[in-house]
């Protein structure tokens, strides 16, 4: 088999940097290193570009598409609420969605609706501070919390108290930041050890409002929480008078549904959710809490605005997506993880058979490769060489019809079937063999 011939993809995106800046809708890579393809149709798992060639489809709106492509019963309920009207403030949907929501979620009793996932974690950093009335936020190296100025990036020096700084050469790097907005609002500390966040909330305590994480580090490589770390973070916050924010961008709806919080027997005091909740196709970010931390949105404390907040066409979304997921939840969960193990296993073994070094780690419905002989244990791990190493493998996965998530994730839907299996089976030793051609020139390994 040959790698696919993008040429009509190429072509249109060459055509469209006239106009959109590196022919792509962001930039946290060099994008004229990045091999743009276009797609003009998709069903279920499946993907179809330009020129006709086809792709399973594991990058899934970056996470968002849990329910796969043009699933019948979501696209129906889009279309049946744009002919009621095209927009209003308040309908007759929101008590039932809030309500799946609260439901499904165990720490939600009560919601508000944000569009992005960005948004909403600014939000739930302001309702953190009005809270507690402290200013600070502690955060881990590796999570990723959206693009805002104060939460995204930065590095830090070990034995400086773990401030932030600006880091040029980091991927989550920019120029035009506020300055000093990293050192000023966060610490940021190494994920999974709960002796090195005791210290800093024993001496910062009376500075920090919350600490927040995704509870399965997904952006910092799929690495999961030691036994009995979440438990630690929870009483050290509850020590300190610290809320525990979870970003559920990525897990909320992918790994069970109603979050990680449902696996893990650790409540937050927030959370919030993106992606996958609203099924994909349009964008609705959830911040969930208890009554007692919303009350201050109630009494208006706390502000928090947006013309499209809630807007009737993004809650039909949420309800259609929650609707099909919670028809029969225990069964879709397993199968989709079922799924994905299956691929793994087959991606490790045609691995074994190229001799080439592969691990796959975090939870399975959002898991991540890496081309190395063992599994990392922090973000710190995927240094420049990892790095480069993932994306040509991506890179080569892509060229044989596999499309997975910039940092080497693959995220799989409800969709994901045998024949889809069968698909990857038949391609993915072309990609690492020609993979491992690519790294032996560029000498890596
Ligand atoms: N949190 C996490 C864990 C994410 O993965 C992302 C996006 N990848 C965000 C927040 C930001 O969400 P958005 O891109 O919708 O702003």
């Amino acid at each position: 088999m040959k790698g696919y011939n993008i040429r009509s993809s190429l072509e249109y995106n060459k055509k469209l940097r006239e106009f959109l800046p590196g022919g792509t809708h962001y930039n946290f890579y060099h994008t004229e290193k990045e091999q743009p393809i276009h797609f003009v149709e998709a069903e279920g798992s499946r993907l179809w570009d330009m020129d006709g060639n086809e792709y399973l489809d594991l990058y899934g709106k970056s996470g968002a598409l849990i329910l796969g492509h043009k699933h019948p019963k979501y696209n129906e309920s889009l279309i049946q609420t744009l002919s009621c009207a095209t927009a209003v403030d308040l309908g007759r949907i929101e008590y039932e969605v809030c309500e799946l929501i609260c439901d499904a979620i165990p720490s939600a009793e009560s919601v508000r609706f944000c569009l992005s996932g960005t948004e909403a974690i600014q939000n739930a950093l302001r309702l953190a501070r009005g809270y507690t009335g402290k200013q600070k936020f502690i955060r881990f190296i590796g999570h990723y919390h959206g693009n805002a100025d104060n939460i995204m990036g930065g590095d830090v020096e070990i034995g400086d108290n773990r401030i932030p700084c600006e880091n040029y050469a980091g991927t989550n790097s920019t120029r035009g930041r506020m300055e000093g907005v990293l050192e000023q609002q966060s610490f940021l500390l190494s994920w999974n050890n709960s002796v090195l966040l005791e210290e800093i909330l024993r001496e910062f305590h009376n500075q920090i409002a919350a600490v927040i994480m995704e509870p399965f580090s997904v952006n910092g490589g799929g690495i999961m929480p030691h036994v009995g770390y979440m438990e630690q973070v929870r009483a050290l916050c509850d020590k300190y008078h610290v809320l525990l924010i979870y970003d559920e961008v990525v897990t909320g709806f992918r790994v069970d549904y109603g979050g990680a919080q449902k696996i893990l027997s650790v409540k937050p005091d927030i959370s919030v959710f993106g992606k996958c909740i609203s099924g994909g196709s349009l964008p609705v970010s959830v911040i969930a809490a208890s009554k007692d931390i919303m009350r201050l949105y109630e009494e208006k404390e706390v502000v928090h605005g947006g013309t499209f907040n809630g807007y009737s066409l993004g809650l039909a979304a949420v309800k259609a997506t929650l609707e099909i997921l919670n028809s029969d939840s225990k069964k879709y969960y397993d199968v989709m993880k079922k799924n994905a193990e299956k691929l793994h296993q087959i991606f490790l073994e045609e691995a074994k058979s190229e001799r080439y070094p592969l691990t796959i780690q975090g939870h399975a419905t959002c898991a991540s490769f890496h081309c190395t002989e063992t599994a990392i244990k922090t973000a710190n791990e995927i240094n420049e060489n990892l790095y480069i190493k993932n994306k040509v493998l991506k890179s080569q996965l892509q060229s044989y019809g596999i499309l997975t998530s910039l940092l080497s994730r693959m995220y799989v839907n409800i969709t994901l079937a045998d024949e889809d299996i069968v698909f990857f089976r038949n391609r993915v030793g072309y990609a690492l063999a020609d993979a491992k051609l690519i790294l032996r020139r560029m000498k890596l390994i």
